[in-house]
C-alpha cells in the first residue's frame, strides 16, 4: 500500500544511523538531581519540600495549583539540597528543586499500586493521569489529562499515536517501538478504553520498517488499531500534518485536533499512561538519543528526570571534537544550549552536538524570489512575505497572512538558497504579535 502523507513539506537528511541500532541503555544519575518547576506548558509548580526534607523515589516535590499545569515527581530518594532559581534547557532560569541523591531509591508508598484499568472508571483513569504529572514529551509538553478530557460536544473517533519520528537524527521513539511495543500498544488500548467508539492509528514513517513490523504483531489481535505507513517526510509527526496524512482531515487555522474528532499523543507519552495506570508510576524518565559528530560514542538512554545533560554527555564518551552547537531537541525544532548544566525535563527528547560542518548557519543573501519556501510550507503560508512583515514591522499584515499558524518547523529556512533567516524571523513576528495583544 502506499506510504500516506501531507502536502508539501521537505525531505532533509536523516543522520538517523548514528543511534538507529543502539538498544536504549539505561543511565543511573551520578550527582545531584535538579527538578524545575515548569517542565510543561501552563502554570509552573509551587515546591511541596523544603531544603532538607527527606524525598522518596516517586514522591510529588512540586504541585500543581493553576488547571493547566502538571505535578512534578522526585525520581530518587534523598535530601532537598536546596530550592533555588537554577538554569533551565529552555535558557531561562527557573525556581527549582534540588536533591542530593542518596542512592538507596526507596520508593514513596503511594507509587507502585497495580491495577486493572478495564474495572476503573473514565474520571478515576484521567485523575491517575494527572497526578502522575504527564504531558506531551514530543516535545510541546502540554499536559495530557486536559487533552484527554476534551469538551462533550467534541466527538473523538480518531485517536493517533505519531510514531514518525520526523526529526532529523532523533530515534528514541523508534528505539521504545521496537523494545516497548508491548506497551505502546496497551498504552494506546488505555486510551481507546476513554473513547470506545474511536479507532486507534500509530503512524510510523516507511524508513522504520522493523517498527512498523513490532507495532503490527503487538497490536494483531486488536481490531480497532491499525498501524499506517506514512512516507518519511519533514515535518510528518506534527499534529496537523499527521491528522491529514492518517484521515484526510484538515484542522482549520486556529482550531485544534479535537475540532476534527482527533486527538494525537507521542509514542514516549503512551508509554508513561500505560506506567502510570497499569503499574501505578508517575512520569520519573524518558528516553533520550545523544547524538550527532561531535560526540563520540552516540546512544539512547532511559534517564531520570532531573539528571544533567552533562552526564549524559559524559556516558556517550564525551566528545571527539569541541562542538559548534549543543541543541536540546532535533535540528530543526530544537533549542540551542549554552550550559551543559542544565536538566532533563519531561520534554528533553535529545541532545545533539554538532560539528561545524553541520551547524553553521550561512550568513543571509538576497532573496531571489524562487518560492521554494511558498511551495514547501506544510501550513500553506507564505514565509517570503511574512518575513518581510517582520523587517518592515508590519504587525497586522503579518497577523492577516496566518502568520501565528506558523508551527516553527524550519522547512523554509532549510529550504532557502539564499539561506534567509525565515523561521527565525517569523518567530519573532509571532512573539511580537502576541505580546502586542497581551498588552
Ligand atoms: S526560498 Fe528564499 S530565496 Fe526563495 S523566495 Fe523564499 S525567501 Fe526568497
Ligand atoms: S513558515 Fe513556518 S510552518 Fe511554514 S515552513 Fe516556515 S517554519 Fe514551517
Amino acid at each position: 500500500m502506499k506510504a500516506l502523507t501531507f502536502k508539501r513539506g521537505i525531505y532533509p537528511p536523516h543522520g538517523k544511523h548514528y543511534t538507529e541500532n543502539k538498544p536504549i541503555e539505561v543511565l543511573m544519575p551520578t550527582g545531584d538531581l535538579i527538578y524545575p518547576m515548569v517542565q510543561h506548558i501552563g502554570a509552573a509548580c509551587e515546591p511541596l519540600v523544603k531544603k532538607g526534607d527527606h524525598v522518596f523515589l516517586g514522591q510529588k516535590i512540586g504541585e500543581a495549583k493553576a488547571f493547566v499545569s502538571a505535578p512534578i515527581h522526585s525520581t530518587v530518594s534523598g535530601i532537598v539540597k536546596d530550592i533555588t532559581p537554577m538554569l533551565h534547557p529552555n535558557g531561562t532560569k527557573v525556581m527549582s528543586v534540588i536533591v542530593e541523591n542518596d542512592k538507596k531509591y526507596e520508593e514513596d508508598p503511594s507509587i507502585g499500586m497495580q491495577e486493572d484499568y478495564k474495572k476503573m472508571s473514565r474520571e478515576e483513569i484521567i485523575e491517575k493521569i494527572k497526578e502522575a504529572g504527564i504531558v506531551g514529551m514530543g516535545g510541546a509538553g502540554f499536559p495530557t489529562f486536559i487533552k484527554l478530557s476534551p469538551p462533550s460536544e467534541k466527538k473523538i473517533d480518531r485517536i493517533l499515536i505519531n510514531g514518525a519520528e520526523c526529526e532529523p537524527y532523533l530515534t528514541s521513539d523508534y528505539r521504545v517501538m521496537l523494545e516497548e511495543s508491548e506497551r505502546v500498544a496497551e498504552g494506546l488500548r488505555i486510551i481507546l478504553h476513554l473513547f470506545p467508539k474511536a479507532k486507534g492509528y500509530i503512524g510510523i514513517e516507511d524508513n522504520k520498517p522493523e517498527a512498523i513490523a513490532k507495532m503490527r504483531e503487538a497490536t494483531k489481535k486488536d481490531v480497532n488499531i491499525e498501524v499506517v505507513v506514512l512516507k518519511t517526510k519533514y515535518p510528518q509527526g506534527s499534529e496537523k500534518q499527521l491528522i491529514y496524512a492518517c484521515t484526510k482531515r484538515e484542522v482549520p487555522s486556529g482550531k485544534l485536533p479535537a475540532d476534527v474528532g482527533c486527538i494525537v499523543q507521542n509514542i514516549d507519552t503512551v508509554v508513561a499512561i500505560h506506567r502510570a495506570i497499569v503499574r501505578g508510576r508517575p512520569l520519573m524518565r524518558r528516553i533520550v538519543t545523544v547524538s550527532g559528530g561531535a560526540i563520540k560514542e552516540p546512544k539512547n538512554f532511559k534517564v531520570r528526570i532531573g539528571t544533567t545533560y552533562r552526564e549524559l554527555i559524559e556516558a556517550a564518551g564525551g566528545f571527539i571534537e569541541t562542538p559548534t552547537k549543543v541543541i536540546s531537541g532535533g535540528p530543526m525544532m530544537g533549542i540551542s544550549l549554552f550550559s551543559l548544566d542544565v536538566p532533563i525535563i519531561k520534554t528533553s527528547s535529545a541532545i545533539l552536538c554538532l560539528t561545524k560542518e553541520e551547524a553553521v548557519l550561512p550568513p543571509e543573501k538576497v532573496c531571489i524570489r524562487c518560492g521554494k519556501c511558498v511551495d514547501i510550507c506544510p501550513m500553506n503560508l507564505l514565509p517570503l512575505s511574512l518575513n518581510s512583515h517582520v523587517l518592515h514591522h508590519e504587525w497586522d499584515a503579518f497577523e492577516k497572512e496566518h502568520g501565528l499558524d506558523c508551527m516553527e518547523c524550519g522547512s523554509c529556512s532549510y529550504i532557502c538558497p539564499a539561506k534567509r533567516h525565515l523561521v527565525q524571523s517569523i518567530r519573532t513576528g509571532k512573539k511580537t504579535v502576541l505580546l502586542n495583544k497581551k498588552k
